[in-house]
């Protein structure tokens, strides 16, 4: 364990999925081939006039709202200078001294609240392609809207930066304003990190910039805890900077000194009017929001006694979560167990990406699957026989109630009474051996019962009977 205490904070960049940029009509959408979604105004030829994309800024309200930040009734755009190829205005539209959101914080699972300074509204720049000694530019993705959640530094750990990620891209997911695909780039990251000693001011920190995967940004903040350690250890100074990673190596290394806001020459932006967001737009867009994973998962477990593991990965993602939800709704006895059981052991194990779960299509409808729910609840086949259903239901296309009588898993309810009565009976041996206190002899009685009632006895209440009688 190292004797300083790791200091972070997180920038996050998210592409908002709207239909076309943030100041023109070019197509906002990822890929297509290079400098076909582009015109005069992302561009930036002379002379041209942009306008706000008022969807963007709608959907930065909403993910303001999500996260608990307070809503600005105006704020206005900036210019951001600096000269790179991939920005062919030489100034970024940006907000620097009025963003739309300011404050609010993401909950980590064990109740510590991260912070947000603000989140702003940007337009993203265009992309560098550095082929066989040649850099080329595309600049589908220059002026595509970009929301910067700006965090406080309040994160502690690799482990922390990691659920505060998956913590927020559930939840731009679940609000709909961005699909956050960090192997796309519609969702990467810049970290600040210092170190300190327990109680001391802060260090200072350096900048990892665009970092765009769940392992670079833990492997960064790995290497970089390391690194800076080092460095005080032999009584140095750490240098404030900018760093890249090498996702190849796992290392970060300099990329130039940090620049501070000075040196962009922020002055407002003033081709565009502000931005008025009035209470009753606020009114309108939070009854957009649904219910979000955290309260989600918390209604899971106290509804349905899910374990906090279990409701937090049905609450993951939004089409699941609502799959989840009709499914119970439908199988009328409303017991979530079941249906959550055989979601994270049966459909999870078939539909297995996280891009599939995103989507989240299975061959069986949340309707049918309540029906087998259902089955299930009433005792009418036991846990494995809806496993075979659910199994059969999948590749056939064919309901609950048309599979149980193809497997024969219908017919007259078990007397699971009397077949257990016979099970001790034929197994008086088993039988003994359990009462002697030989807790596993009960198996061979439970699997008898199964034989015999041909896999129909509900296992649960095989068990409890069992144990009934032999202790009587
Ligand atoms: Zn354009």
């Amino acid at each position: 364990m190292s004797k300083y205490e790791v200091v972070i904070g997180l920038e996050t960049h998210i592409e908002l999925l709207t239909q076309s940029k943030l100041f023109c009509g070019c197509s906002a959408k990822f890929g297509g081939p290079p400098n076909t979604n582009v015109c005069p105004v992302c561009l930036g030829h002379p002379g041209v006039m942009p306008a706000l994309n008022r969807k963007a800024a709608e959907f930065t309200v909403i993910a303001g709202l999500a996260l608990g930040c307070k809503i600005a009734p105006l704020s206005y755009m900036d210019r951001k200078h600096y000269f790179y190829p991939d920005l062919p205005k030489a100034f970024q539209t940006s907000q620097f001294h009025h963003p739309i959101c300011v404050g609010g914080g993401v909950t980590l699972s064990d109740g510590r609240v991260m912070r947000l300074n603000h989140i702003h509204l940007e337009e993203d720049a265009g992309k560098l392609l550095h082929e066989r000694g040649k850099t080329l530019v595309d600049y589908n993705r220059g002026g595509v809207p970009l929301m910067e959640i700006v965090g406080e530094p309040d994160l502690r750990s690799a482990a922390d930066a990691a659920e505060y990620l998956e913590i927020l891209q559930g939840i731009m997911r679940t609000v709909g304003v961005s699909d956050c695909r960090m192997q796309e780039g519609s969702m990467r990251c810049d970290v600040n990190i210092s170190l300190r000693l327990p109680g001391a001011e802060y260090g200072i920190r350096a900048e990892i910039k665009n970092l765009n995967s769940f392992v670079s940004v833990r492997q960064a903040i790995e290497y970089e805890t390391e690194r800076q350690s080092d460095i005080l250890d032999a009584g140095g100074e750490v240098k404030q900077e900018t760093r890249g990673f090498d996702a190849g190596t796992g290392e970060t290394y300099s990329r130039r000194g940090k620049e501070n806001s000075d040196d962009y020459r922020y002055f407002p932006e003033p081709d565009i009017i502000p931005v008025r967001i009035t209470p009753a737009t606020i009114a309108r867009l939070s009854a957009q929001i649904p219910e979000l994973p955290r309260a989600r998962a918390a209604r899971y477990t106290e509804s349905f006694g899910l374990s906090e593991k279990d409701a937090a990965l049905l609450s993951k993602y939004r089409k699941v979560a609502e799959y989840f939800d009709a499914a119970v709704a439908e199988s009328s006895t409303g017991n979530g167990k079941s249906a959550a059981n055989l979601m994270l052991s049966q459909m999870f194990a078939k539909i297995s990406t996280e891009a599939e779960r995103e989507e989240w299509s299975p061959p069986i409808s949340a309707g049918r699957f309540g029906e087998l729910i259902a089955l299930a609840d009433s005792g009418k086949i036991n846990g494995s026989a809806a496993k075979r259903v659910l199994n059969a239901m999948w590749d056939s296309g064919k309901s609950a109630a048309e599979v149980v009588s193809e497997l024969g898993l219908d017919g007259p309810a078990v007397d699971v009474e009397s077949l257990c009565g016979a099970a001790i009976a034929a197994n008086p041996s088993a039988a003994a051996d359990f009462k002697a206190g030989k807790s596993k002899a009960l198996q061979a009685i439970i699997g008898y019962v199964m034989k015999a009632s041909r896999g129909k006895a509900p296992a649960d209440e095989v068990h409890s009977v069992l144990i009934r009688l032999l202790s009587e």
